[in-house]
Order: structure tokens, then C-alpha cells, then sequence
């Protein structure tokens, strides 16, 4: 079996350029990288376990992308220019073909960014997983956050929430027949990141669907010390969707997490520009609104009651209603 130098050595070492930020990469104590002036540092890092943020079965190179697409996704939330990133591994096997599957799909995601992979650590033992942390740049002062949204604003979501966790459904109840999309929603997340760019200096607050909408516009209701009032009739449903979940699709826009959409406020003065994204080709829908209070709540078709939100939304310590 390959030792872990040989594993760096094949697999890692050489697998991206260095950016112009990362003085010293991979192979010494630690890697050594330069902030531009002017600009400030947004850094995160998440942990993908296997059989608890991705089936045991999933392909090598779709847990590279996606373990790469979580990170660039906060970076897309606090509207920053991915830079460079650490990548910490756990192998039980050591298993070599993994790894290669895993640094392909890891590369792919990161070439179409430009960031630099500048160091890491690779072990041993346990259950498969994978962490990833990643630092970009942005204008001092000019970062995105949870913080800003304001009584007016309007809400916005970008893409189709609620395909990741439909397909992620559909594959554990064995169902045939699965529209391929839904699965590439799952494995093969796109990170946002030339929305959130789009959006520095324009939105209120923003966040990454990462819970689900009604638990992450949770976080910007509580962050903003505000209420958010979603309407029924105005989330988005792709055909694909709605295809496979009929009346419970709007459970998935939901409660659905892992689609690394982007959640956003704008002031009501602000209308989005299909341009604002990579391709022009992503929807940006207005879901709701910002009002005073605090909250989230639904607002159905029929002009009844609005429904508090709570307790929507994955969470991994127990799923207590709050
Ligand atoms: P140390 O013993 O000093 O912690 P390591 O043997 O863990 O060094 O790693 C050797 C070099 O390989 C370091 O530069 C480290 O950053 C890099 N490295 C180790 N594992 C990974 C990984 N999974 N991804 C990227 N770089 C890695
Ligand atoms: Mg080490």
C-alpha cells in the first residue's frame, strides 16, 4: 500500500497551479500566502463525513467536486474571489483509486476557479471524510453577511432549491427512473460565485443554502433582527422537481438541503440582473419580502394564514422544533 508521502506526492502535490497569493504550497510545514492591500481575508472550512453528508456509494470524483463546491459556495455567500484552500483527507483504506477518482473531480470544480490547493493533511483510519477549507478575498469592507436585511427588502433565490434533496430521496428509496438532473444537483453542486461577486455592494444580506431556505432564511431573519415572509405561490419548481415530487415539491424548496444556491436581499429599489450570474442562465426569483419582527413564515396561494417556519431544514443533533 502507498504511504501517505506517495499519496501526496502522486495525487496531490502537482494538481493545481499555485496562485499568485500562495508563496509556498504543498511539501513544506506550511503553506505561506499574501493578502493583497486592500482587501481582507474570508475563510471557511466544512467537513464531508461518508454515509452522513454523502452516500457511501457516491463516485470519488463527485465527492472531490462537492467536498470543493460547500467551500466555494461560502465564499460565494460572503461575496469573495476564491484564492487558495486546505484540504485535510481521512482514508480508511488508503485506497488509491479513491483518491485519484477524488483529486479529479476535486480539480475540475478548482481549475474553473482559479483557486490554489496550498497544503492539507492526509490520514488514516476510521470513516471516510473529508474536509476542505477555503480563503478568498474581498474589498476591505465590501464582504457580504448574514446581518443587513431591512423591513422593505425583497428576498431573492437563485437556481432551483429542493433538486439536490429530491434526488438525494430518490436515490436512497432505490426509486428508477430518476431525472439525471436531480442527481446532478446532488452530486455536482455549482457554487454561485459569480452571483455573490455580483451582489458585493448591492445586497442587504446573503446567505448559502446549505439547510434548506426556510432554515437558512432562518439565519438571515435572526442575524438582521428581522422577520422574512416567504410566498407560496412565488417559489421557484423546476419541471424536474415537481416531475418527481408532485404536492411535495414545495416541501423540498423548503426543507431540501445541500443545493448551495444563494439566498439574498435587495432593497426594493434593486432588480436583479440575469447577467449578475456566471452564464445568465440561473433564475433569480423573488420569494418574499423583509418585514419588522422576527421569523420566518409562508404565505399560502389560498390568501389564508401565514405559517411560522421552524424546525424545517437539516440538522445533525436532533431535529427539536424551536
Ligand atoms: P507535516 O508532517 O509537517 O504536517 P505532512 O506530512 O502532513 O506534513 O504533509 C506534507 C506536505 O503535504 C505538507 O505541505 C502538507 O500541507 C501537504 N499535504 C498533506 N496532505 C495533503 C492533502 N490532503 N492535500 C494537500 N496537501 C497535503
Ligand atoms: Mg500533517
Amino acid at each position: 500500500m502507498a504511504s501517505e508521502f506517495e499519496l501526496i506526492e502522486r495525487h496531490l502535490a502537482d494538481l493545481l497551479p499555485l496562485g499568485e497569493n500562495v508563496r509556498r504550497g504543498i511539501g513544506d510545514d506550511c503553506a505561506v500566502v499574501s493578502v493583497p492591500a486592500g482587501r481582507e481575508l474570508a475563510v471557511s472550512i466544512d467537513t464531508l463525513n461518508a454515509g452522513v453528508h454523502f452516500p457511501h456509494a457516491t463516485d470519488a470524483r463527485d465527492v472531490g467536486w462537492k467536498a470543493l463546491a460547500c467551500g466555494l459556495s461560502d465564499l460565494a455567500a460572503a461575496g469573495a474571489d476564491p484564492d487558495w484552500c486546505t484540504l485535510a483527507l481521512t482514508l480508511p483504506e488508503g485506497d488509491e483509486a479513491w483518491l485519484a477518482g477524488f483529486a479529479e473531480g476535486f480539480a475540475d470544480l478548482a481549475r474553473a476557479h482559479g483557486i490554489s490547493l496550498a497544503g492539507g493533511d492526509t490520514t488514516g483510519g476510521g470513516t471516510l471524510s473529508v474536509t476542505v477549507q477555503v480563503a478568498g478575498t474581498v474589498p476591505a469592507g465590501a464582504g457580504l453577511s448574514r446581518r443587513g436585511a431591512r423591513p422593505g427588502d425583497r428576498v431573492y433565490v437563485s437556481g432551483f432549491p429542493g433538486e439536490a434533496a429530491a434526488g438525494l430521496a430518490a436515490l436512497l428509496e432505490g426509486a428508477g427512473g430518476i431525472d439525471p438532473r436531480l442527481i446532478e444537483r446532488l452530486n455536482r453542486p455549482v457554487p454561485r460565485v459569480a452571483l455573490g461577486r455580483a451582489l458585493r455592494g448591492r445586497a442587504s444580506a446573503c446567505i448559502d443554502l446549505s439547510d434548506g431556505l426556510a432554515a437558512d432564511a432562518e439565519h438571515v431573519a435572526r442575524a438582521s433582527g428581522v422577520a422574512i415572509c416567504l410566498d407560496a405561490s412565488s417559489l421557484p419548481v423546476s419541471d424536474a422537481l415537481a416531475a418527481r415530487a408532485g404536492d411535495r415539491a414545495i416541501d423540498h424548496v423548503l426543507g431540501g438541503g445541500d443545493d448551495y444556491e444563494l439566498c439574498f436581499t435587495l432593497p426594493a429599489a434593486v432588480t436583479p440582473d440575469p447577467d449578475w450570474t456566471a452564464d445568465g442562465t440561473v433564475p433569480l426569483t423573488c420569494v418574499g419580502v423583509v418585514e419588522e419582527g422576527t421569523g420566518v413564515y409562508l404565505r399560502h396561494a389560498d390568501g389564508g394564514d401565514r405559517e411560522r417556519l421552524s424546525g424545517r431544514g437539516y440538522r445533525h443533533f436532533g431535529n427539536s422544533a424551536s
